[in-house]
């Protein structure tokens, strides 16, 4: 019970439930799930596949990994780690950047006992204590057990991840799902490490808190183990077998722990101005203000709405302002390269004397077709190269591609510094507009000399 194995997936539920509370999602919320890269750490789903946009809710009943990784990654390895901690995890020998982002694919170690604790904190809307072995004397004062415990995410977090926990769409295990879930709901999450050496399931209903751990003790691997085709079917034998109370068939909602909040019906983030459809959903009391939807844009257009149209160069009356969803653009990219249409955005009136004054956008440096020479630290590593875009708007955001590869976007101060292998590059960079800029360069490392 207490030996410490590979946690796979089963730990995302909390982070999902922290990454509410700390107003990065909603379960509506879409997180890309496209190839991302940090340095040189890419995390890939468990079928290769990516979806694009997937909401937090999709996410986790999928158990997708990049979506996963990337809100680890805005949420801080740190604050999870100590998560981890504070909720009782005793097998962290390591510090948190020796895990690294794939603390949460399973990177570190758990046992048994501790993953029936965390579950049980869950449940137990987000006050987590140490589970104790009852004894007979103990049984009369049972009730007294979870009163001293420590409030780590809010109940109303907790009870929006349990709500995704008891979802159905489990691949490989429907067959069960559909077998229990009428009788009996039960929030739950599976997992299987690297190699296939351990599988997991943990199961939690208001009652009951199960966790089962199918594995060989030597920790050989065996292709037949999978968490949710090997240990989830356990799981519900002996859930089956527990005792249940009608009253309790599943968690009561904290009513005083949520509160409305208005969101943007596509993207799941806080509704601004500029989306098009919203809806009202429950939402964590105390969270923190959820981002606004960052993709839905005002822009004008002429009255056939087939160019963007601005100050410069509209006709009073023949404009009018829609509103128009800009995908992220590796996620745009992503999308168009799987062929999915998207929506166009419409180029800007090329009779606008603003743009007749040439492209508002630059790359600075490098220069067309210069030839960098990069020299060595004093510690012997090569330097970065700061790549440096100059906009006439000040507040502009601009995309940045080398190679045809997706680096990030800057906003006012448009600066990357970054490690260049040798070899001829292409930069390129886009800004919302639809301005572009692209230079080649070549990169040579300097000897040691
Ligand atoms: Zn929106
Ligand atoms: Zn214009």
């Amino acid at each position: 019970v207490k030996a410490a194995r590979s946690s796979g997936s089963i730990l995302k539920p909390f982070l999902y439930a922290l990454a509410m509370d700390d107003g990065l999602i909603l379960p509506q919320t879409v997180i890309r799930d496209v190839p991302t890269y940090f340095g040189s750490y890419s995390p890939t789903n468990a079928d290769q596949k990516f979806s694009g946009l997937v909401s937090a809710r999709e996410a986790l009943v999928r158990s997708l990994n990049v979506p996963a990784v990337r809100l680890l990654n805005a949420y801080g390895l740190y604050s999870f780690y100590r998560f981890l901690q504070d909720a009782g995890v005793s097998t962290l020998f390591r510090p948190p950047d020796d895990y690294g982002l794939p603390l949460i694919l399973g990177g570190a170690e758990v046992n048994l006992w501790d993953l029936a604790q965390l579950f049980r904190g869950l449940g137990n809307y987000g006050v987590f204590s140490d589970l104790q072995v009852l004894e007979r004397k103990d049984l009369k004062r049972k009730n007294s057990y979870f009163s001293s415990g420590k409030s780590l995410i809010s109940p109303g977090a907790c009870y929006l991840v349990l709500n995704i926990l008891r979802e159905l769409k489990r691949p490989g295990a429907e067959y069960y799902w559909q077998q229990y879930q009428n009788q009996w709901q039960i929030a739950w999450k599976t997992g299987t490490s690297y190699g296939q050496r351990d599988a997991w399931a943990v199961g939690v209903s208001p009652q009951w808190t199960i966790a089962v751990w199918v594995g060989n003790f030597d920790g050989e691997p065996n292709p037949e183990i999978k968490g949710a085709s090997c240990a989830g079917p356990l799981l519900f034998d002996l859930f089956n077998l527990l005792p249940k109370d009608a009253a309790k068939s599943w968690f009561a909602e904290p009513s005083a722990n949520l509160s409305p909040v208005k969101i943007c019906l596509e993207t799941g983030f806080r509704a601004g101005a500029d989306c098009p459809h919203t809806t009202v959903v429950e939402a964590p009391m105390g969270m923190k203000p959820l981002k606004q939807c960052p993709y839905h844009k005002s822009v004008f257009v002429t009255s056939d709405e087939r160019y963007q149209v601005c100050s410069l160069c509209w006709e009073s009356g023949h404009r009018h302002k829609i509103s128009l969803l800009f995908y992220p653009p590796d996620v745009a990219q992503y999308l168009r390269e799987r062929g999915q249409v998207l929506a166009s955005i419409p180029p800007h009136n090329p009779a606008c004397p603003g743009l007749q004054a040439g492209n508002p956008m630059q790359i600075v440096y490098p220069g067309q077709n210069a030839r960098l020479w990069i020299p060595r630290d004093i510690d012997g590593r090569f330097q970065q190269v700061t790549l440096r875009v100059a906009h006439r708007q000040p507040a502009s955001t601009i995309f940045w591609y080398i190679d045809n590869r997706y680096l990030g976007e800057t906003k006012e101060n448009h600066v990357k510094a970054l490690t260049i292998p040798a070899g001829w590059h292409t930069l390129e960079v886009v800004d919302r507009m639809g301005n572009r800029d692209r230079r080649r360069f070549f990169v040579a490392l300097k000897k040691r000399s």
